[in-house]
């Protein structure tokens, strides 16, 4: 097999470089998966889409029974047991809930199913196991029921996340007990109280601290050395630097992942997304609700929106940005449609695609060779046509068995001109002109168009299904 030229940006290494699997005929990557308590929100959905671009890019370019890729759910964590007991539910039963709901959503955003999806709950034997042999290995110790990292035990801590250690020292004190040896010692195993979720172990009833399940789980899945490593860069520390310490200590090796990569931070309408901003959006709610700019939002509008950034960039989410991802993903579909006789859509994506997306991810330039063969495309059913169905198949944004539905009337809409008979009849409304404003109104709906004038004064619109 000639060796494919990908090349990655590594946090490890702060650089880009050539990806070389440590065996091609198995490529694995692990990526860490939703703690199962609420609605996944927006951003969360970040780190899914992007490692889902990734995944089928490394399935293009090994083979898809090459790949392996491990996203695992989290179902032990003291914000589930909370959560649980404010619903006055079970702990398994949010966790059930919640990770369905989890799972459909993204879906929903055409990401393909992992092949493992491993639950920290089915692992308690290795995250026991684990910390026996960091023990045993002066990397670990226990007390007062708790068992913890030994940070001084490993001189590259830190290697990753690269913080200077007063930094890092600082944002370890503010979980100071007593039982803790050094500064930045942390948590592998903690005592369980009656009413919380608990496993029995040589240290007394008790769970899992948060970083030892990814160690454990990974280590089951794909070995304890694999290729890539991902999530969102809030992770990197101390999630993944805790990772790598327990994993290489365990295993004595150079590394835990190859190659670490991380998706940067989304933010909505310029800030920060939080619940007490009231900007706090959900995968849920923009699927399947008006909540946000006033529409409901399909999966691949909001993939499209979202892979329009480079996956390192911060990237503002936006009502506006949905908007023209919508508007885009229209014009490309209903040109997709008329290509398919069938079997366009299985044809290999283009290989201007795929060399974009081999650096780096680089889906903003594969987005713009979709836009230039939509461009190089003539009125009826040509080639290009073909492959512009092929990539949007291969990205994600459309399935085989939409792009075979004919393209239903609202995806026909000629958007400038709604724009434009928008325009009129606001100008004719604030000249009073209500006979003028009715007619541009009948005129709008005739095409298939619902409008809403806004409190503030504008006119949106939406094609109605
Ligand atoms: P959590 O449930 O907070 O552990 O997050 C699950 C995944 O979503 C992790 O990979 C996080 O890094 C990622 N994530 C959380 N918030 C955001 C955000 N606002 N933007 C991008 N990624 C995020
Ligand atoms: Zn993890």
């Amino acid at each position: 097999m000639p060796t494919p030229s990908l090349r990655l940006y590594n946090t490890l290494t702060r650089t880009k470089e050539d990806f070389v699997p440590i065996d091609a005929a198995n490529v694995r990557m692990y990526v860490c998966g939703p703690t199962v308590y609420d609605y996944a929100h927006i951003g969360n959905a970040r780190p899914v889409i992007v490692f889902d671009v990734l995944y089928r890019l490394l399935r293009h370019l090994y083979g898809e029974s090459h790949v392996k890729y491990v996203r695992n759910i989290t179902d032990v964590d003291d914000k589930i047991n909370a959560r649980a007991a404010e619903r006055g539910i079970s702990i398994r039963e949010l966790t059930e809930q919640t990770n369905e709901i989890f799972q459909a959503d993204v879906k929903a955003l055409g990401c393909l199913e992992p092949d493992v999806q491993p639950r920290a709950t089915e692992h308690i034997a290795e995250m026991i196991a684990i910390i026996e042999r960091l023990i045993a290995g002066g990397h670990a110790y226990a007390a007062d029921g708790h068992v913890l990292f030994s940070v001084p035990s490993m001189p590259e801590y830190g290697r990753l996340s690269r913080r200077p250690l007063d930094e890092m020292i600082a944002g370890a004190r503010v979980d100071v007990a007593p039982y803790k040896k050094g500064d930045m010692d942390f948590v592998l195993w903690k005592p369980s109280s009656a009413s919380e979720p608990g496993w029995d172990s040589p240290w007394g009833r008790g769970r899992p601290g948060w970083h030892i399940e990814c160690s454990a789980m990974s280590w089951k899945h794909l070995g304890e050395v694999f290729d890539i490593h991902g999530g969102g860069i809030d992770l990197v520390f101390p999630h993944h630097e805790n990772e790598i310490a327990q994993s290489r200590c365990c295993f004595d090796t150079q590394v835990m992942a190859n190659v670490w990569m991380h998706n940067g931070f989304l933010q909505v309408e310029g800030e920060k997304m939080s619940k007490s901003a009231g900007n706090f959006v959900t995968i849920n709610e923009l699927l399947h609700t008006e909540r946000f700019g006033g529409h409901v939002w399909s999966g691949p509008v909001l993939r499209l929106a979202m892979l329009r950034t480079h996956y390192r960039q911060p990237i503002d989410f936006t009502a506006k940005a949905l908007e023209e991802a919508r508007r885009k993903l229209d014009t490309w579909m209903r040109a997709a449609r008329l290509a398919l006789d069938g079997e366009a859509a299985s044809q290999a994506p283009s290989d201007d695609v795929v060399a974009a997306l081999s650096d780096d991810l680089n889906t903003h330039a594969a987005l713009t060779s979709l836009d230039r063969l939509f461009n190089t495309a003539g009125e009826g059913q040509d080639d290009a046509h073909r492959q512009l169905a092929a990539n949007l198949v291969f990205l994600g944004l459309a399935s085989r068995s939409e792009l075979k539905k004919p393209h239903v009337e609202f995806v026909s809409v000629d958007a400038d001109k709604v724009e434009t008979l928008i325009a009129a009849r606001l100008a004719a409304r604030a000249a009073k002109n209500w006979p003028e404003s009715d007619r541009l109104r009948d005129e709008i709906v005739a095409m298939g168009v619902t409008i809403k004038d806004n409190k503030d004064g504008t006119t949106t619109w939406e094609v109605k299904r």
